[in-house]
């Protein structure tokens, strides 16, 4: 990661002004900002047009009437991260990050409010770290089905990405059975590390996935490790990088909603037209948008190529994002907790976790719920369901998590949100739907990510669904904006684009019939 960033302030910096280039990058996530930034390393002049009125889409967040911040997402940092952790030093905000103990926490099915921890013993190299983590725990697995689960994962070590890029076409569920994985092993651990990565469940997630992030954990010896922002993201990550970008000469515009990608008559890009009717002209043009996004902002003379309509196999999964103020202190740890509970994935009690969001009186929980329709498992199209609802079926999963501070008792009023026996009692609550969020890792997607290399000549892809060693990530948008800059800084100084990755035959054959739209 590191000696990449550096290519960007040497090898492929410009040093003719003639080979500069106005690049108009569409979209300030993450994967739009990393762009930016390494395109004013390599001395271009990068303008970002976000549709929103704030940085950051799938991390951005806003303050409600009380000053309260409400966040798109829950989110969490890993040692495993190699180019967020190399952004955050060159923007010199390493200091942002939280890290937390190296351990992990999960809810006890069987036993309500209580928990047990995976330890990482400091000083001990991977993959042993993780190894000895896995056997001092004692509490999930036993000793002949942690023997039963080693056997299939080693080829994941002996053969590496050959391998695990293979298992793609597996769901979790699936390899498990093909590899005679005992069926606990879903139920104690798959299930919330599924939920957690995807927000989908084991039998949907494909399992190259799975062996990604263990195969990272196990080579790293911090990589497990996690870290919080210390507060909000678009003022504790985003600003410091949309500042960098300006200090540099690019720019970076809110409230600017691309509407469309005005073609030549061979295809190529003429102008972008901006919602406001203004026209936009630039040597080189970036997406930075979500998948679902770019597939209905498809020019004509782009639909019947292949390289887009790859596109159609992949989509976002929906997720929500939930807060919720209780009255009091919960007995909550200073870390990320996997609730193993069916409706929710991770949570933590933000008033522990976040300096920012510190109370020393009350508990902000943020949770992740998922899956939270049926394309993500489970038959409930939580996504259609109202507040009221949502925040009802997670206070009886709370129930389960703080036995003796959250009551699930049905007689209590629903407005009230109080148990009868003094329980804490729910101040206030905010419900974020995300319908489309990162791609669905369901089998068989990886083959369709496209390369940020495009067809088009000055049309580049970054976001965190195109072509990367990553899942859908701040790790994966973060690299594949840094891969788009890449394209771009070649082609500005001449060298040859990076090859377009293969793409299926099928995909080829329908293209050829596509009537566009
Ligand atoms: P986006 O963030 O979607 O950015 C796209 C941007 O394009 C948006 O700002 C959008 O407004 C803009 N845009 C769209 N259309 C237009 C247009 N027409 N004109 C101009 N702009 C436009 N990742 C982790 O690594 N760890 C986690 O713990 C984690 N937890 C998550 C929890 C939740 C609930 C969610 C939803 C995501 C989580 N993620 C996590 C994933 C991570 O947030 C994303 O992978 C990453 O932020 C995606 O960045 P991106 O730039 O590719 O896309």
């Amino acid at each position: 990661a590191e000696a990449m960033s550096k290519s960007f302030q040497t090898t492929l910096r410009v040093t003719d002004p003639s080979q500069k280039k106005k690049v108009a990058i569409i979209g300030g996530g993450l994967s739009g900002l990393s762009c930016a930034k390494y395109l004013v390393d390599a001395g271009h002049e990068p303008t970002i047009y976000e549709a929103r009125d704030v940085l950051g889409g799938k991390v951005s967040a806003w303050q409600d009437a009380d000053g309260d911040w409400i966040e798109t997402g829950l989110h969490i940092f890993f040692g495993a991260y190699p180019n967020v952790m190399n952004m955050f030093a060159e923007l010199d905000i390493h200091d942002h990050l939280q890290w937390k103990i190296h351990q992990m926490i999960f809810a006890m099915q069987e036993l309500p409010g209580e928990f047990t921890t995976f330890d990482f013993i400091p000083g001990i190299p991977a993959p042993f770290n993780f190894g000895l983590a896995i056997l001092m725990n004692q509490k999930m697995l036993t000793f002949p089905e942690k023997l039963q689960t080693a056997p299939p994962l080693l080829p994941m070590l002996i053969e590496g990405q050959p391998f695990i890029d293979a298992q793609d076409e597996l769901s979790v569920t699936q390899f498990m059975r093909k590899y005679g994985m005992p069926e606990r092993i879903n139920e104690e651990v798959f299930i919330a590390m599924a939920k957690a990565l995807d927000f989908i469940d084991p039998d949907k997630l494909s399992m190259t996935v799975v062996l990604t992030a263990m195969n990272r954990f196990l080579n790293e010896s911090n990589g497990l490790q996690m870290a919080f922002l210390d507060g909000n993201q678009p003022d504790r990550w985003c600003k410091p990088t949309a500042d960098y970008v300006e200090k540099r000469g690019g720019k970076v515009l809110l409230n600017s909603p691309v509407k469309d990608i005005v073609t030549n008559d061979d295809g190529t890009i003429n102008h972008l037209l901006l919602r406001s009717g203004e026209k936009i002209v630039a040597d080189e043009y970036v997406s930075a948008m979500p998948v679902d996004i770019v597939k209905r902002m498809l020019p004509k003379k782009w639909q019947n190529m292949p390289y887009f309509r790859q596109l159609d196999e992949l989509e976002g999964i929906p997720v929500i994002n939930l807060h919720m103020w209780f009255d009091r202190k919960l007995k909550a740890v200073d870390h990320l907790c996997f609730s193993r509970s069916p409706l929710l994935s991770v949570y933590a009690d933000m008033s522990v976790t976040c300096k920012e969001y510190a109370d020393p009186n009350k508990s902000m929980l943020e949770l992740v719920f998922a899956p939270c329709s049926p394309l993500a498992g489970g038959n409930i199209n939580w996504i259609g369901k109202s507040d009221e609802e949502i925040i009802d079926a997670t206070m009886g999963e709370l129930a389960r998590l703080f036995p003796t501070e959250i009551a699930n008792d049905e007689k209590w009023p629903a407005t009230s949100k109080q148990g009868p026996n003094g329980q804490a009692k729910l101040l206030k609550y905010s419900v974020v739907k995300v319908p489309r969020s990162v791609y669905a890792a369901i089998p068989g997607r990886n083959k369709y990510r496209p390369s940020q290399t495009s067809p088009i000549p000055q049309f580049t892809l970054a976001g965190d669904y195109t072509s990367q060693k990553f899942l859908g990530s701040m790790e994966g948008a973060t690299l594949a904006g840094k891969l788009a800059a890449e394209v771009v800084a070649n082609r500005a100084l001449g060298n040859a684009d990076k090859p377009i990755k293969d793409i299926q035959q099928h995909i080829v054959d329908a293209a050829a019939s596509y009537v566009p739209k």
